[in-house]
């Protein structure tokens, strides 16, 4: 007897492993076994009848900001360019507190699990007050999602030739003590955790070299993983060339992050070399599809990278850049950038969907365990929905269908076997309650109440 059989679905069990009409076994946090129709399948104490649906692994996503959909579609700064938009949003950010993490982390998470994402990471960089990222691992415990809290940093306010106020910048000692006490606190190494802890200095504009550096030692030490925004924006290369007298990649590898312990965000500019460079170091990328197209930036070359043998993994970065948190949504945003850069032979639905799960499973160092659904693997598991009237005519291909249709959703969706949407709907006490306690706080901190 399993704990939980979904059967009738069209299963994506792992690259290049599909089984239509099969079965997954769910049982103590685990995928049990896996089936088709005419594998037998054990007895369940819940049985979930997929209808025929899609049912993949749960996607990844490892770039996300939660806090800032207390300010998304702000409006004053909505048609600036990256810097311009950052430097209307700081100080709105240098308000946050508990609470708001909390409620933001909420409200994130729960946005994530409709758009079929079960495991994130979050970078909060923003530090105006203590125990911000205590109150997101809290959130995420509540829910019972599975969460890679990254403990970001800022150590250069406009005072030192940085971009951010002073309210939201910490000096090295604050930081390197906190994140010590974060990792030893929630960073939980065993398999089938919950809650794992990377460290995370925002970028090279905002934090100084030797930051970088400690931070680096410091998750060699503690054996925990790294990430930052690198080669987001044009203006990077040529502030990297007046304050480190190099190029953003080559003062990367010099403060000695060029390992496959990180993964970093967008990833847009590397030249050739460095691409081939930061591959067979092990570094892996996430490339966040929306929000480069809305900050009018590039994106990164992702199939070429793969081809390089780098993971590219997938991130809905924001809120306040992209404004949705839809790990569907990214998805599909990776199909349309790779086959517009490179013609309609160049990427499939197969291809963005590897992005969203294995793609990010390497980015966060957990691709043992999530991003497919071998006999063993964490049960994590999406079944999607899209309107019957969308999908209509779709007959030939579940996946391609999947992202060329939708909007999909997720229908049913388990994290560590446990069920946290059903039949489309939140599983989640409480909801409305935080909606309106969100509302209050982001009017507060946009200053409209
Ligand atoms: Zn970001």
């Amino acid at each position: 007897m399993v704990e939980t059989v979904i059967h009738d679905a069209h299963v994506v069990v792992d690259e290049g492993w599909e089984i239509p009409g099969g079965w997954v076994a769910l049982d103590g946090g685990r995928v049990h076994a896996v089936g088709g129709p005419g594998d037998p399948q054990p007895t369940a104490t819940h049985r979930v009848d997929a209808g025929g649906r899609l049912l993949t692994p749960g996607l990844v996503n490892t770039h996300h900001h939660m806090y800032q959909n207390l300010t998304r579609a702000y409006a004053p700064a909505i048609n600036g360019s990256l810097f311009q938009w950052l430097t209307t949003l700081y100080p709105l950010w240098a308000r946050l507190d508990e609470e708001a993490v909390h409620l933001s982390t909420y409200v994130g998470i729960a946005e994530l699990l409709l758009g079929g994402c079960t495991t994130s990471s979050d970078h909060l960089y923003v530090h105006p007050r203590p125990n911000l990222i205590d109150a997101q691992v809290a959130a995420a415990r509540e829910i019972g999602f599975r969460f890679m809290a990254t403990r970001g940093s800022m150590t250069r306010s406009v005072d030192d030739g940085g971009l951010p106020p002073r309210e939201v910048v910490q000096d090295e000692e604050t930081i390197l003590a906190d994140s010590e006490r974060l990792v030893a606190r929630y960073h939980d190494p065993s398999p089938g955790a919950l809650t794992r802890v990377a460290l995370a200095p925002c970028s090279m504009f905002s934090v100084s070299e030797s930051i970088m550096r400690s931070t680096a030692e410091l998750a060699e030490q503690h054996d925990v993983r790294l990430h930052t925004h690198l080669a987001e924006d044009r203006d990077e290369d040529v502030y990297s060339q007046e304050v480190y007298g190099c190029r953003p990649v080559e003062y990367f590898e010099r403060v000695g992050w060029a390992s496959s312990r990180s993964w970093v965000a967008h990833y847009v500019y590397g030249s050739e070399t460095e691409n081939r460079r930061l591959a067979d170091a092990g570094v892996s990328a996430t490339q966040c599809p929306s929000s480069n197209m809305i900050l009018a930036g590039d994106t990164a070359d992702a199939m070429a990278l793969r081809g390089l043998g780098m993971a590219v993994g997938l991130g809905c970065d924001g809120s306040a850049s992209n404004d949705a948190a839809s790990m569907w949504l990214e998805t599909r945003g990776a199909l349309l950038l790779g086959r517009y850069r490179h013609g309609p032979g160049s990427m499939t639905a197969r291809d963005a969907l590897s992005m969203a799960t294995r793609g990010g499973a390497r980015n966060l160092g957990w691709d043992d365990e999530i991003g497919h659904l071998r006999p063993g693997a964490c049960a994590d598991v999406v079944v999607w929905e899209s309107l019957p009237l969308t999908l209509a005519g779709a007959l030939t291909d579940p996946v391609e269908a999947w992202l060329r249709t939708g909007p999909s959703r997720a229908w049913s969706s388990f994290v560590g076997g446990r069920e946290l949407v059903r039949q489309g709907e939140l599983l989640l006490g409480g909801l409305e309650d935080v909606l309106r306690r969100h509302r209050a706080v982001a009017t507060a901190i946009q200053g409209l109440g």
